[in-house]
């Protein structure tokens, strides 16, 4: 049952994985046609057929004019303002060589791309991600977007990261673009990131999905946050969930930050300066939470020491994100991504490990680890303009995320498993106790009302029986009858035979006594050689029947001593009740006076109480 679950649960894991990947990760949904670049600050679209939902990024050669804020109009008289080269897009001024001097970050700049569409009939779209750090944008002369106030001097502008897209209705074939943008905050300046292009349901439907995929993402993420933070409080004992929830925070509050930057939507005024800085220092809180929480789960692998090194520089970076400027601590995203990418290797090897030392489940979480690591190298790569495909971490860290859940749960129904069996071998033992305990009670009772020698009543319980006769005489006058019996002579067998032997004998007369009556009748040694036996429901004319076979059954007995046998006889009195005034001492008077009436009549025989007619 142990073993099982694991592998329904990693199955189950893997297609809920793979189905979310598929249907909600759009850029698969929405490629991005890479063939097709600028060249010579033109973009070729004449013979490009637009498939639906494919789109074209306007990369490539873009005219470059630096330390210029050029409008649409200073394109239109001759002669054309003077270029200062060519940048690449994406790509960032800073690095940038002209006339044997590199440019710095800050700065300010100009773009123009002209694009040749197919069609001037239909309406086309274009949509902006990460410009460092305020873009201005016309459209074939008129004013397209603005995003952040573009300036000359860190005073004369505000950078934004808000992402817009802007439609149009091209007049000709000939579309125009001038792009002008400024930095004085971040530490690239420049396009950091593809303008797409297409016709305006791609594009829509392309910002659509982007949309909903953070939201999806974050929602999914805050409510495994909030399930987690209940979790621990609920049971406080187990901090794993606490961390794991504090991370899912941290990783969910990440989505509006990043992306589509949504926070710019729900808060339109809010500071690049500050929406920047709590994105960083939000990163930097990524290291810690995801290390403490892997320390929990799997302590005896790890080193506290990295755990502690770790959270050192955790804290150093978040200080000094905290009291720096942008243009300085956006340098931490390279610390940030090495110490990433070294947690990363790290908990992969410890996850190595556990799976080496059976921990079955760990295999989930070396999945999801590893599928993120790989959507994070790939996001460094791109952010670092190395390749050009877009940001997965989102993703990465809702399957990671996932698979930590699963892993979580899994130990929860092994804990919730564990407690059953336990209960159950619990309630197991308390039944097999109770049983035990009855059986020996029942034992104790039967100890109390057998004779020891015999095996039939002793002398209290036969006592009792009689009471209870009585008790029902007097109530319902259902009548009964008493048998005294006494063995004759039984010393001298004693005597002859020894001890011993008088012990088998009386044993055997109470085995022929109990097997010769009825299983309604009583019997009981009440001392000695002398046993009695209440016969219910029987008059005095029955008893006395039933009190010679008795005295029959006797003499046939026969013991044997070696080569020697002998008998015995047995002398019995009997009494039975015939008034309402009767109680025990008095019908034990009867019968005791009616045997020794057989005794002085010579043994072997029986007596009434009454003189027989
Ligand atoms: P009668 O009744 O015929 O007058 O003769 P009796 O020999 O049976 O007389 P009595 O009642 O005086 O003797 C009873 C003898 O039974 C005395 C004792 O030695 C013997 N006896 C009593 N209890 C036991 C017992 O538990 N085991 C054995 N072996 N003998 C017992
Ligand atoms: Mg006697
Ligand atoms: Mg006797």
């Amino acid at each position: 049952m142990m073993n099982k679950i694991p592998v329904h649960i990693v199955i189950l894991a893997i297609v809920v994985l793979l189905a979310s990947m598929v249907s909600c990760y759009n850029p698969w949904f929405t490629p991005v046609d890479e063939k097709r670049v600028a060249v010579r600050g033109e973009m070729n679209l004449t013979d490009y057929e637009f498939k639906p939902h494919v789109l074209v990024k306007l990369d490539g050669q873009w005219d470059f004019y630096w330390q210029r804020l050029l409008e649409p109009s200073d394109f239109t008289s001759s002669p054309l303002p003077g270029m200062t080269g060519r940048l690449t897009f994406p790509g960032f001024w800073n690095g940038y060589n002209l006339n044997g001097e590199t440019l710095k970050a800050g700065g300010y700049a100009t773009f123009r791309l002209i694009i040749t569409v197919p069609d001037a009939d239909r309406r086309y779209g274009l949509k902006f991600t990460e410009m460092e750090s305020a873009y201005r944008l016309w459209v074939n002369g008129k004013p397209a977007i603005q995003c952040g106030t573009v300036g000359k001097s860190r005073e004369e502008m505000t950078p934004s990261w808000k992402r817009y897209e802007y439609y149009f209705q091209p007049e000709s074939e000939r579309v125009e673009l001038v792009l002008q943008m400024s930095n004085y905050y971040h530490r690239r300046g420049g396009p950091e990131e593809s303008i797409v292009f297409g016709p305006e349901e791609t594009i829509r439907s392309y910002k659509m999905q982007k949309v909903a995929l953070e939201l999806f993402l974050l929602g999914s993420i805050l409510i495994m946050a909030i399930y987690h933070v209940i979790l621990y409080f609920l049971r406080a004992r187990e901090v794993a969930p606490f961390f794991f929830g504090f991370l899912c925070i941290v990783v969910g509050l990440r989505i509006p930050l990043s992306g589509e930057k949504l926070v710019y939507e729900v808060f339109p005024s809010i500071p690049w300066v500050v929406a920047t800085k709590i994105e960083y220092l939000n990163l930097v809180l990524i290291i810690p939470f995801v290390a403490m929480f892997f320390y929990r789960l799997y302590r005896e692998y790890m080193s506290a020491i990295f755990i502690r090194c770790i959270n050192g520089v955790s804290i150093i970076l978040f200080m000094f994100i905290l009291f720096t400027r942008a243009k300085l601590y956006t340098y931490t995203a390279y610390p940030i991504e090495a110490f990433l990418v070294i947690l990363g290797l790290y908990l992969v090897y410890i996850l190595v490990r556990a799976i080496i030392h059976k921990q079955k489940e760990a295999v989930i979480v070396l999945a999801g680890m590893l599928l993120f690591f790989l959507f994070g190298l790939n996001d460094i790569l791109y952010n670092n303009l190395i390749i050009n495909t877009g940001y997965l971490a989102p993703v990465g860290l809702f399957i990671m995320l996932f698979s930590q859940a699963v892993l979580l749960s899994l130990r929860f129904t092994r804990a919730m498993e564990i407690t059953e069996i336990l209960s159950h071998d619990l309630e197991k033992q308390v039944q097999d106790r109770t049983r035990e305990l009855s059986s020996e009670r029942e034992k104790l009772e039967k100890m109390a009302r057998e004779d020891s020698l015999t095996g039939i009543y002793n002398r209290r319980y036969i006592m009792e029986v009689l009471e209870n006769e009585i008790k029902r005489y007097n109530r319902h006058g259902i009548s009964f009858s008493l048998l005294m019996i006494d063995l004759d002579h039984f010393k001298k067998i004693n005597d002859t035979w020894g001890h011993p032997a008088g012990d088998r004998v009386l044993h055997s007369v109470g085995d022929a006594l109990r097997t010769g009556l009825r299983s309604t009748d009583i019997v009981g040694r009440i001392g000695g050689e002398e046993f009695m036996v209440i016969l219910p429901y029987t008059n005095g004319e029955c008893a006395m029947i039933v009190a010679e076979k008795i005295r029959n059954d006797m003499r046939k007995l026969v013991f044997f001593e070696g080569d020697e046998n002998y008998t015995i006889t047995a002398s019995i009195g009997v009494a039975n009740v015939d008034t309402n005034d009767i109680d025990s001492a008095l019908i034990i008077f009867r019968a005791d006076r009616a045997l020794y009436r057989a005794k002085d009549k010579g043994r072997d025989r029986v007596e009434p109480w009454w003189s027989p007619g």
